[in-house]
Formats: structure tokens, C-alpha cells, sequence
């Protein structure tokens, strides 16, 4: 048995390390209000820095990082949620494939993700998955694609693979292909999307209220490189920040964007050294250019933005669940606007709206009865606001208890 005597020692080391956080933290923060007022001033006015990824948006939230901001510092969250601007069609089609019994593989995330409601073209069908499976339809949810290839493996059924996400995941999916181990009786649904055509275009549509730092992703960045965002400060002048996770990472990224501000030179940093290398993960990028090319490609209650996805080269078509079962691919032409009626996530996707400017943000929609894409997912900025109380809705909540 354990001597409860070490347990203490465990316990005074991590107090330790919190500590030692506690001083890092401070002292980021000391510095970020020191830098804030120089840059501002240079800029001259509000400064408005995008955390492109979900996961930068929950660890803001979650730690509170909005409240430790200085005075004309805004932090607004990007469009780096892939089930958010999963667009309702593929959605419809994987609904209508579990319907008529095929299997259809999803991730836990995507399985709540609505649909238009209307797969068979009528009112009041099934919007997710989740409701399909209720009604009777095939569904399976799975960790990794692997998963999904190894029970097709085992079952023999006809099955299809909603692959829903960004580089991260497109390489989990490429490589099983290239090496020849996913059976003939699971095809994919590729709905994958890519990051960076995304960025220039959220751009565009700042021009009125530009954005002037960027946290450029950490998990896409390990797969792409740091070098894939380059073209941030060289085109717009736009310092950008390649960071982690932790609160740190993010003070820092968030420190060194205002300090490139105030010297007025914008350049790329990649502060996520320990996980993201200059060249990202080459063998991961060789798995997907071997089986996809780049195309244009459409995002959710945004329309197609262009070379921001993937489709599956000649060799690999036979794997294409919409080349198999005959179903046509989206295009611009028949492309219509796929959000809910009030739903506001195209805005909130570009960092244009907060979820608390949506008014059904909860109350029609909650993070228990999603109503629109970006409160499914822990990743959507609404989900995540709703959860954590981004916004400061912590603190109104706090003041309405009495407790602030
Ligand atoms: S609160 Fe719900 S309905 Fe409103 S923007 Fe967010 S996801 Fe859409």
C-alpha cells in the first residue's frame, strides 16, 4: 500500500508547480498590460485578435482569460470548429443513409449536429443522427476511423464514414486508404475542410473592423506547419502567433502579438515549439496528398470558399460514398444558406457576432437541445460560451446570485 505519507509530498509538489504557474501567469498578464497601451496607441484603437481554434476559444473560456484583458484588447473567436461548418447537406445525406439501413460511422461530436430537418425533402424528418438513430436508423458512434474500419472489418455491413474535420483528422482517414486496410464495404462521406483558405476569407470579411493579431491553431499546425500561416503577416500585416493549449501559451501568443503591434513589425512566432515543427508533420501530409486533392469547397451558412477541401483523387473514388451511391456533390449553384431560421453561427464562425448577441442563445438553444451547429460540439464557440460562460456571463450570473 501506498504511504499516505508520499500522497502529502504529491500533493505539496503540485502546489508547487500551481505556484510557480501562478508567477508565469502574473507576470504575462503584467506585461501584456504594459505592451497593450503602446500598441493600441500605435494602431490606434480597439485592437481585435482572432483564436482561430475551438480549443484556444475553450481554454480562454475556461480560464478566464477575457477578464485578465486590458482596456481595448478584444479576443474573438475564429471559425476553427470543423462540426460547425459541417454544411446540412452532407448531414442530410448521412441521415438518409442510416435510414435506409446502410451503417453510418460518426464521431460523438458530429452525432448531434443538425441536419437542414428535412433529408427526404419534407418537414419535420430527423435533423441529426442522434434522432435517426431513435427513429430506428443504423447508427454507430466511433472514436477513429479506425474503429469504424475495423467493426465494417468484423460486421460485413454496408456501412459509410462521416468524416468530419480539419487536417487534423484527414490524415487519420488518408492513411488507413493509401495503406490498403479499409474494407470494400465502408465508404466515406469526405467532408473535410482546410484551415488557412478559411482564415483569408474571415479576413474579407473583417474589413470594416479588421482583425490585427491572429493564435493561429496548435493541432492543425502539427500536421501543416507553422510555415502554413505565414502568409498572414507578409499579406495583411497581421501578426500571428502559432500557440498551445494552456493558459500560458495563450498569454504569451496573446503578449507577443501586442509587442509586434507596438514595434509595428508583424511576423509569425511559432510559440508551440514542443508539439509544432516549421515544416509540420510531412509523413501525415504525403497520406493526404496521396489520396486527395484540393478543391473548392463549401462551409456551413457560409457558401464555398475556394481550395478549402478535399476530394478523393481517381485511385481512391471507389471509397467516395457519394460517387458509390450515385449522389451529386455540392456546388455553388445548388448550394442554399443551411442555418436554421435566427441561427446566427455564420457570424459567430467569423468572430462578426458573440453568441450572446444571438437571441436564442439559451433559450431555444442549449447545449442540451442544440439548435444550431455551433452549440453541439465542445468545440463551438456557443457550446462553449454556454458551458464555461464566456462573455462574462460567468460574472452576470455571479451578480444575479449575489456572489459578485
Ligand atoms: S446560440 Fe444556437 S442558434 Fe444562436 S448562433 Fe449559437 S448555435 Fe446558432
Amino acid at each position: 500500500m501506498e504511504d499516505p505519507s508520499t500522497l502529502d509530498k504529491q500533493v505539496v509538489n503540485l502546489y508547487g508547480l500551481w505556484r510557480v504557474d501562478k508567477k508565469v501567469i502574473d507576470r504575462l498578464v503584467e506585461l501584456i498590460h504594459r505592451v497593450a497601451p503602446i500598441a493600441i496607441r500605435r494602431v490606434g484603437g480597439t485592437i481585435k485578435i482572432m483564436d482561430f481554434c475551438g480549443t484556444h476559444e475553450h481554454s480562454i473560456v475556461w480560464n478566464g482569460i477575457r477578464s485578465l484583458m486590458p482596456e481595448g484588447v478584444e479576443l474573438v473567436a475564429g471559425p476553427g470548429c470543423p462540426v460547425c461548418i459541417t454544411p446540412a447537406y452532407y448531414v442530410d445525406i448521412a441521415i438518409k443513409f442510416a435510414l435506409e439501413g446502410i451503417r453510418v460511422y460518426t464521431y460523438g461530436d458530429a452525432y448531434r449536429l443538425p441536419g437542414s430537418g428535412r433529408p427526404f425533402g419534407d418537414k419535420g424528418r430527423p435533423r441529426s443522427l442522434e434522432e435517426a438513430r431513435a427513429l430506428g436508423g443504423d447508427v454507430v458512434v466511433v472514436y477513429s476511423f479506425m474503429d469504424a474500419v475495423k467493426h465494417a472489418k468484423r460486421d460485413g455491413k454496408e456501412s459509410v464514414f462521416l468524416a468530419v474535420g480539419f487536417e487534423t483528422t484527414a490524415p487519420a482517414v488518408a492513411a488507413p486508404l493509401v495503406n490498403g486496410v479499409v474494407p470494400e464495404n465502408l465508404t466515406i462521406i469526405n467532408v473535410h475542410r482546410l484551415t488557412p483558405p478559411i482564415l483569408r476569407y474571415t479576413f474579407e470579411r473583417h474589413r470594416n473592423a479588421p482583425i490585427r493579431g491572429v493564435i493561429a491553431p496548435g493541432h492543425v499546425s502539427a500536421v501543416i506547419g507553422a510555415k502554413a500561416w505565414e502568409f498572414v503577416p507578409r499579406e495583411y500585416g497581421v501578426p500571428t502567433v502559432v500557440a498551445g493549449f494552456e493558459a500560458h501559451d495563450i498569454l504569451l501568443a496573446i503578449f507577443h502579438i501586442l509587442a509586434m503591434l507596438a514595434e509595428g513589425r508583424p511576423r509569425l512566432i511559432n510559440e508551440y515549439k514542443r508539439v509544432v515543427r516549421w515544416e509540420g508533420n510531412t509523413v501525415a501530409q504525403r497520406y493526404i496528398n496521396e489520396c486527395c486533392e484540393v478543391t473548392d469547397a463549401a462551409w456551413r451558412g457560409l457558401g464555398f470558399v475556394p481550395q478549402s477541401g478535399l476530394a478523393f483523387r481517381d485511385k481512391y473514388r471507389r471509397y467516395d460514398a457519394m460517387y458509390q451511391y450515385g449522389i451529386k456533390e455540392l456546388t455553388p449553384e445548388e448550394w442554399s444558406y443551411d442555418l436554421p431560421p435566427g441561427c446566427r453561427c455564420a457570424e459567430v464562425t467569423l468572430g462578426l457576432a458573440k453568441p450572446t448577441d444571438c437571441p436564442l442563445f439559451m433559450k431555444v438553444c442549449t447545449p442540451g437541445t442544440p439548435y444550431g451547429p455551433c452549440m453541439v460540439s465542445i468545440e463551438g464557440t456557443c457550446s462553449v460560451w454556454a458551458r464555461f460562460g464566456g462573455g462574462g456571463l460567468a460574472d452576470e450570473i455571479a451578480r444575479e446570485l449575489g456572489l459578485a
